[in-house]
């Protein structure tokens, strides 16, 4: 989840780190108050998930009050790199000395944590980092490793950085480290981290990505993670069942993460391309998988499903059941093979046989479900 960027700077900042003065704001109105408590001068930012925002005319620096309420007018419900701004952040401008570009970054090629630096930060950075590779420092972290800062001075010291810089650099470096830890970042990106005219070196802008997995540690972020769900995902949440999009065309419910991702590998070696991976756990009940039937459904590039449930502790009547009173909802005849085994397979079968486009089958192997899927859509 992406967190934004007044939450996460007010987050680092609880770490020693020093960020700008100022916050969000959702109209006009506001802004000019703040504007105001700034003394006029500030810089007004579209508060948005993405980065590249002071490329687009996303971050306006603005000398007045007036010129700060002009700036509001001109981003808040606008549409900005895809995404509609409903807040901004207001800030007291730092004048600048240099940009630094300094993160923390998940490295899943080599299972590390890569502590990036460049001196060249600033809204160039990419092309920089591609044209000027040696510009560029990294540091490789085992995850968990305690970073001293006499480390991180040391490593600074090896790269010929400024004897004058190191040992800030190395403090903020190493406190963004342990925050990017202790939050389980995927990624933690201060681009700038401005070096302000008397030195100090001040957090201007930050990307935060945490891990999902996370989020039981981490219960203060549960809105972020909500905000970052997709309509479908939210109706899965509601309907309490784990579901996770995928890009192609069969939808997929089983009734167990094992037996779901068996049943993703199988589609796939077949040449199926599945659209979800849905597990129902062990709640079935008919409004559940009416209610899960409909969600993998819907979408019309959906050619057709599998369904593949065992019961044990689940009634497979209600699952089929709720089947039958998802398709009253669907009309089609695109293809939805049923396997349902277990706590009350036969009355499963003897309701769903019936149903003309659905094919139920009565075998333990997933893959004769999967080949009859095949089939039919060929
Ligand atoms: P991004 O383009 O989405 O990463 O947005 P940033 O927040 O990084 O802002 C883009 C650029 O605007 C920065 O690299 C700075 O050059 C400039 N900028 C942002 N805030 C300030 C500020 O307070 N003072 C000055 N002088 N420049 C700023
Ligand atoms: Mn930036």
């Amino acid at each position: 989840m992406i967190i934004p960027e007044d939450y996460a700077k007010s987050m680092l900042a609880r770490y020693g780190l020093v960020t700008p003065r100022g916050r969000p704001a959702e109209s006009t109105e506001e802004v000019a108050l703040i504007a105001q408590e700034l003394g006029g001068q500030c810089v007004v930012k579209a508060l948005i998930p993405t980065g590249g925002r002071g490329k687009a005319g996303g971050v306006k620096l603005c000398q007045s009050v007036e010129q700060a309420q002009q700036a509001a007018r001109e981003l808040l419900g606008q549409q900005l790199l895809g995404h509609t701004v409903k807040r901004v952040l207001v800030e007291e401008i730092v004048p600048l000395a240099g940009e630094i570009y300094a993160g923390v970054v998940v490295n899943t090629a080599t299972d590390q944590i890569d502590l990036v630096l460049s001196l060249a930060g600033g809204v160039e950075i990419e092309n920089t980092a591609r044209d000027n590779r040696h510009s560029v420092y990294h540091l490789s972290l085992q995850p968990g490793d305690l970073l001293p800062v006499h480390r991180v001075s040391r490593w600074l010291g090896e790269n010929k950085l400024d004897p004058a810089r190191v040992p800030d650099l190395a403090h903020t470096l190493v406190a963004l480290y342990r925050a990017a830890a202790d939050l389980d970042a995927i990624l933690l990106e201060i681009n700038p981290l401005a070096i302000g005219q008397d030195g100090r070196l001040i957090l201007l802008d930050a990307k935060l990505e945490v891990d999902d997995n996370a989020l039981s540690r981490h219960p203060e972020l549960n809105s972020f993670f909500i905000a970052s769900l997709s309509p479908r995902e939210l109706r899965a949440r509601k309907l309490g069942v784990s579901y996770v999009p995928l890009d192609g065309d069969i939808g997929v419910i089983t009734s167990g993460a094992g037996l779901g991702m068996a049943t993703l590998d199988l589609l796939q070696h077949r040449g199926l391309s599945p659209a979800n991976f849905l597990d129902t756990g062990g709640g079935i009940s008919e409004d559940m998988v009416k209610g899960a039937v409909e969600l993998i459904l819907e979408p019309s590039h959906i050619k057709g499903a599998i369904i593949n449930l065992y019961g044990g502790i689940n009634r497979m009547l209600e699952a089929a059941k709720g089947i039958i009173a998802a398709l009253e909802n669907i009309p089609g005849d695109r293809p939805l093979v049923v396997k349902i085994l277990g706590n009350q397979q036969e009355e499963a079968w003897e309701l769903l046989e019936p149903v003309s486009n659905v094919h139920v089958i009565r075998q333990v192997q997933t893959e004769t479900a999967v080949d009859l899927l095949a089939g039919l859509l060929n």
